[in-house]
């Protein structure tokens, strides 16, 4: 069976070149999602996307 579902991405961090301000979520098809370093926080803050790209513009 084909699955044409399509994952969405929503993200609000605005200082990346990938987000989209206005409708808060990343451009990507994908991203990588990775641990912080000694963060055992237990909480959210222990995992961070991979694939953040400064928006220098
Ligand atoms: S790459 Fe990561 S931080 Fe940047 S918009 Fe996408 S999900 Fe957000």
């Amino acid at each position: 069976m084909e699955n044409n579902y399509q994952q969405k991405i929503n993200c609000t961090v605005h200082t990346c070149k990938y987000n989209d301000t206005q409708c808060q979520k990343c451009n990507l098809q994908q991203i990588i999602v990775e641990p912080m370093q000694d963060c055992n926080t237990k909480q959210a803050d222990e995992s961070m996307c991979g694939s953040y790209e400064y928006n220098e513009d």
